[in-house]
Formats: C-alpha cells, sequence, structure tokens
C-alpha cells in the first residue's frame, strides 16, 4: 500500500470548533477563541470577534482593534459574535457590532461563529439583511430539532453542539442531525472534546471514526485551511 494512503486511513482527529483555551491533546485540533478587548490575539489558528457581552465603552477603539486582528491569516473565522437577550448590553448596540462583523465577515470571506441566546429571529433577520455569503456556524445549540431543521435550510448554516448534549435531553436533535452539517465544541467547559465526539457517537449510533472522518470534512471544506 502507499505510504500516503496507509496514513489516510490512519487519521484520526477530534476538531474542536470552538473554545476558549488552546489546550488540546496530541493529535487534536482546537480553534481558540479570541475575544476583543478581553483576550489577547493567539499565534495559531483561531476565530476572532467582539462578543455581544464585552462590547466596550470604548466602540471605535475595539472595532480597530477587531478590524486588525480579522485580517490576520491565523484569524479563520469572524466571532463568536451575535445577540444576546439576557445580557445587560444595550440592544441597539448589539444589533450595529453584530452587523458590521458580518459585513466584515462577507468582505473578507471568512465563515462566521455565531452566539444567539433567544435571538434566532433576529440573528436570522441580520444575515439576511447583510446577504451573509460565508459559512456561519451556530455554536453553542442547546435548541430543538425543529428549530435546526428550519435553521439547515439554508445550506451555509451549520450547527456546533457541546457539553450540553452529555445532560441527555438533546439525544433526539442528536439522531436527526445531518453529520455534514454538524460541529463538535467545549466552549468555555472542561470536558474534553473525545468526551462530546464519544456521547455524540453513543448518541447517533455510529462509529467514532465515521464522525470523526466528517467532521474533518466539514472542516476542511468551510475553512481555507488544512488540517495537517
Ligand atoms: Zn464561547
Amino acid at each position: 500500500m502507499p505510504y500516503l494512503s496507509y496514513l489516510k486511513l490512519n487519521v484520526s482527529v477530534y476538531i474542536n470548533i470552538h473554545a476558549h483555551s488552546i489546550a488540546s491533546k496530541a493529535g487534536d485540533f482546537v480553534l481558540p477563541n479570541c475575544i476583543v478587548s478581553k483576550d489577547y490575539l493567539f499565534e495559531q489558528p483561531c476565530s476572532a470577534g467582539i462578543h455581544p457581552w464585552y462590547i466596550d465603552q470604548n466602540r471605535d477603539a475595539q472595532w480597530e482593534a477587531f478590524m486588525q486582528y480579522a485580517k490576520k491569516p491565523q484569524v479563520l473565522a469572524i466571532g463568536e459574535c451575535g445577540l444576546d437577550k439576557l445580557t445587560s448590553t444595550t440592544w441597539a448596540i448589539q444589533a450595529e457590532t453584530f452587523e458590521k462583523q458580518l459585513e466584515i465577515a462577507n468582505q473578507l470571506n471568512k465563515p462566521l461563529i455565531i452566539h444567539c441566546v433567544r435571538a434566532y429571529h433576529e440573528v436570522f433577520v441580520s444575515l439576511l439583511r447583510k446577504e451573509v455569503q460565508v459559512p456561519v456556524i451556530f455554536h453553542g445549540y442547546e435548541r430543538n430539532w425543529p428549530l435546526a431543521e428550519q435553521l439547515l435550510k439554508n445550506k451555509n448554516y451549520y450547527i456546533s453542539l457541546g457539553a450540553a448534549i452529555g445532560k441527555g435531553k438533546m439525544d433526539e436533535l442528536i439522531q436527526q442531525l445531518p453529520l455534514d452539517r454538524l460541529f463538535l465544541e467545549t466552549d468555555d467547559k472542561s470536558t474534553q472534546i473525545s468526551d462530546i465526539y464519544a456521547y455524540f457517537c453513543r448518541a447517533k449510533k455510529l462509529p467514532t471514526q465515521q464522525v470523526e472522518d466528517q467532521l474533518l470534512a466539514n472542516f476542511n471544506r468551510i475553512f481555507n485551511y488544512s488540517i495537517a
């Protein structure tokens, strides 16, 4: 068997699409998130955005920092950015900050990682209004299958599930979710990404290798970056 095919058969990597730390086990791939004006920018591949919880008083300076980061080659995705009905940030400021980031994602042709709390309708409206053409990942999805089904009608939209699936209340969603529209993540939880994969595979009744392969394919499809 040629050496390369041999390697290909043995590729096994857990992709953690959204985390707030760079800690990962050897062989895993993590895309840490830089919250602009809270975190330093990572030197490794990452996402960067203005989070609705952390919009600065000095919005111009924060925006300037965001723009500097957004253009950097290691910033593979814009976000997490979005709308949150449970935070104290003024709605108009959240919406303006979110939509400006949608424009930049479009201009730079980088996928989006969306933070959405009780604001799916408003997020959809903004994505449509800004004619977003880039892939959109709804991170930390904790809602039901009917909403996911609606959302996935847009071929550019993806769902990322995190530690919340371990509570056992999202098994129906897991059974329905098409694998080619999925990512998994740890977010700010201490759960290992391998445990989230393991739970998902048990609930979906699929071998881990199949899920690993498909999530790697999803990653390679939407990011202009190849995991070694
Ligand atoms: Zn997060």
